[in-house]
């Protein structure tokens, strides 16, 4: 049996996904997840040809979820076609612009970036090490969601406060969803018959987590997220952007503390918390469509500041060949994208309806006019990225 095909694991602190891609085929052999990691009812998933399976793991951690993994991997006949195994990492701070075998520089750099990503980071960390325990011999790598971002101009990252936080904390923007912007800026231009080295491409990645990002010709030149996660966008319960001082307000109003504040805005802001009603879109379309007005305000608030900031990108860009979207709520909400696309109508783009309409679930592809300024979608692939990533680096 040949070695064709990359372990892909994404490993939070209670959950880890996985996938076997061959990157050649883009063939996925199967998928799952760990979920519940760290309780006694810790349960490894997967779907194999179509197929759910489970498996209970008792109190399971890192270590026990990725030996149940090995085990299922050998069970599906699986394990001997895997070449390498390449990890998702969040945060890699200033010190990786692309992604890297792992090695122990290589780890101790991520270990550097923990402050930046205090949650995502050391999950990652377990995940490497517990898949080094039990794949003996096979190479790891690691792709980062900041690494894309790394080609942004100082005076697009940098902060208006004072500079020594830059320098001796690493305070600055650094983005997120560079996984997913490298497939899809590249796939957008491949659709478009467009050279990726000469082109300005938007990207929308609009899911639970949103970000856009404005691609000149294949690089980052600015993206929405910042510092952490939550700066830019409406998200699902994420605020984006706001009036920093908000902190101070609701302290001295309300008398807020600091935990509670960063815990509104992370988990109680956003579609969640102007609806009143749900995280969710499709909750907000369905009301708003049955004449609930404070669900069409979500999703106007939504629109306009995406609006916005794209507005923005394609000023900073000087031209505009695409703007795409992708992630659950690009690639699916045909009522997101017409709002949007309307409110860009100064750009040259033009909607067709038909095309908007039908373009859902995994499909891609332009949903404009004729003689519009171009608007696609492109369902996004961040495993079969990091897969490619993987081979090349341990070919
Ligand atoms: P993601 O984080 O990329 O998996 O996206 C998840 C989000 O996509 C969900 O929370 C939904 O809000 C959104 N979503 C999925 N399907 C639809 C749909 N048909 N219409 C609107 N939003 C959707």
């Amino acid at each position: 049996m040949s070695k064709d095909s990359i372990l892909v694991i994404n490993c939070g602190s209670s959950s880890l996904k996985f996938s076997v891609i061959n990157p050649a085929t883009e063939e996925e052999s199967i998928n799952g997840l760990a979920e519940r990691m760290g309780s006694s009812e810790a349960v490894l998933r997967w779907k194999i040809n179509g197929e759910k399976g489970s498996q209970a793991l008792g109190q399971a951690a890192h270590d026990q979820a990725i030996e149940g993994l090995m085990g299922l991997l050998r069970e599906e006949g699986l394990i001997d076609r895997i070449a390498a195994i390449g990890h998702r990492v969040v945060h890699g701070g200033e010190k990786f612009t692309q992604s890297a075998l792992v090695t122990d520089e290589v780890i101790a750099a991520i270990e550097d970036c923990i402050p930046l990503a205090p949650l995502h980071n050391p999950a990652h960390l377990l995940g490497i090490k517990a898949a080094q325990k039990f794949f003996p011999g096979l190479p790891n790598a690691v792709v980062f969601d900041t690494a894309f971002h790394q080609t942004m101009a100082a005076e697009t990252y940098l902060y208006a406060i004072p500079y020594e936080l830059y320098e001796k904390h690493g305070v600055r923007r650094y983005g997120a969803h560079g996984t997913s912007y490298r497939y899809v800026g590249q796939a957008a231009a491949d659709m478009l018959g467009l050279d990726i080295n000469n082109s300005s491409i938007m990207v929308a990645h609009l899911g639970n987590g949103a970000s856009a990002c404005a691609i000149k010709n294949g690089k980052s030149i600015d993206t929405t997220m910042g510092l952490t996660p939550l700066e830019g966008l409406v998200m699902g319960t994420r605020s984006g952007d706001i009036d920093p001082n908000l902190f101070n307000f609701l302290n001295k109003s309300l008398g807020y503390s600091l935990e509670r504040t960063t815990e509104m805005l992370n988990k109680e802001s956003g579609l969640l918390g102007l609806s009143g009603m749900d995280s969710d879109c499709r909750v907000i379309e369905d009301a708003a469509q049955e004449g609930n007005k404070r669900a069409q305000l979500t999703l106007d608030v939504f629109c306009h500041v995406l609006a916005e900031k794209l507005a923005g990108f394609a000023a900073a860009m000087g031209s505009v060949d695409a703007l795409v979207f992708t992630g659950g709520i690009g690639e699916n909400s045909s009522i997101i994208r017409k709002n949007v696309i309307e409110r860009l109508s100064i750009f040259g783009f033009k909607l067709h309806e038909q095309k908007n309409d039908e373009t859902f679930r995994g499909k891609s592809g332009v949903i404009t006019e004729e003689g519009s300024t171009v608007a696609m979608v492109v369902a996004t692939n961040e495993e079969l990225m990091i897969a490619r990533d993987t081979q090349a680096l341990t070919a």
